[in-house]
């Protein structure tokens, strides 16, 4: 491993400016809050860092704080605590679930919030160090003409990565916002805005920019007649990434739909919002036949690649059971 220097940050502040004269010197430094998945990066030798900086130090940085807006997570949360904190599970049940259904108990226990939002791919190509591709600077992305098991069905071109994590597609269905501090200070926008597409940039899956850290999660308290639901359809039940997975938030009243959200994990390089499906969704008593109708909208736009063709039918399924544990 390469030799690289660690260095404990007590401040957002000071997190910011280290990262910023990094920046300016060209060397390359990372941030990590547990740990868990950049070193898994540099074991295989895919992140080579001259500088880690250690955002574990800065104190005030982990919390879940709940008001009538809803909850506050702090970027140093871990997903345990998120699993774990009762008024989580009193009020948003499937967010506590799906903070669960990450990873093992060990990397639920190191693991934050803000690190499982940021986590890069773990598409076999990228985690490789023999290949260089295309979202490590080089000219294509092997999933294509390789083993695409795994890869997106939906949003992909010109990689074809999914993005991996289990709170991003239930957090984006609550319709949450993140916190951002950086050189020019700090922002609040949608998380779904967070993500970006392949289009936009092939090389990195969010907006950050390399002084810029995730300080909070903000999520807003469930609409009165509300129910979330979180599935995730994975090979092994021991720890696994989705293959496919679904939030949903179905608000309903009067026998109908109010509002409705639908985000697709496991199939695009972005957690997936379908605003088709919640239009569709809208007005409508749910039954098995409005449901099966919003699945097949929701997954209107997939190509499949040769080894993925599977991901369709197991996300509708997935769509559909949600929508109609909805009722
Ligand atoms: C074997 C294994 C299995 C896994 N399975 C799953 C799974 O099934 N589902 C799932 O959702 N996840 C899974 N994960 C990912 C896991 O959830 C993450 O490893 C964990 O949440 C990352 O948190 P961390 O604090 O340790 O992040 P770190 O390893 O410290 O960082 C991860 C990335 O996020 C960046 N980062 C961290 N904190 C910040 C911040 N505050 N601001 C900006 N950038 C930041 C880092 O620079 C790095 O790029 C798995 C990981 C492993 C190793």
């Amino acid at each position: 491993m390469k030799t690289f220097e660690n260095v404990d940050v007590k401040s957002v502040k000071e997190a910011v400016g280290l990262l910023q004269k990094f920046a300016g010197e060209k060397k390359n430094a990372a941030v990590v809050g547990g740990g868990s998945e950049y070193l898994q990066l540099m074991k295989v030798r895919v992140a080579t860092p001259d500088y880690i900086v250690n955002l574990k130090t800065i104190p005030g940085l982990n919390y879940i704080k709940e008001d009538a807006g809803g909850f506050r997570i702090g970027a140093l949360t871990t997903l345990a605590e998120l699993e774990e904190h009762k008024g989580v599970q009193e009020k948003l049940l499937f967010l506590s679930q799906a903070a669960g259904e990450a990873a093992s108990p060990q990397i639920r226990n190191a693991g934050t919030v803000a690190g499982n939002l940021c986590q890069r791919p773990f598409c076999w190509y990228f985690r490789s160090a023999s290949h260089v591709c295309l979202r490590k600077g080089g000219e294509i992305c092997y999933s294509v003409a390789g083993d695409n098991r795994y890869h997106a069905i939906i949003g992909g071109g010109p990689s074809y990565i999914v993005h991996p994590s289990d709170l991003a597609p239930a957090l984006v269905a609550l319709d949450a916002k993140i916190k951002i501090a950086g050189p020019a200070g700090e922002k609040t926008i949608p998380l779904e805005k967070f993500f970006v597409t392949p289009q936009v940039n092939a090389r990195r899956e969010n907006i950050l920019g390399p002084a810029d850290i995730v300080t909070e999660i903000q999520v807003p308290a469930p609409k009165t007649g509300s129910k979330g639901f979180y599935y995730k359809a994975r090979e092994r039940q021991a720890w696994d990434h989705a293959i496919v997975s679904v939030a949903t938030v179905v608000q309903s009243g009067s026998g109908a739909v109010r509002d409705a959200r639908v985000v697709l994990g496991g199939v695009a390089p972005i957690p997936w919002r379908v605003p088709k499906a919640e239009e569709f969704l809208r007005g409508k008593a749910i039954d098995d036949a409005a449901a099966q109708k919003a699945a097949e909208i929701a997954l209107d736009g997939a190509r499949p690649m040769k080894d993925n063709v599977y991901k369709i039918d197991l996300a509708k399924n997935l769509v559909r059971q949600a929508l109609v544990a909805s009722v």
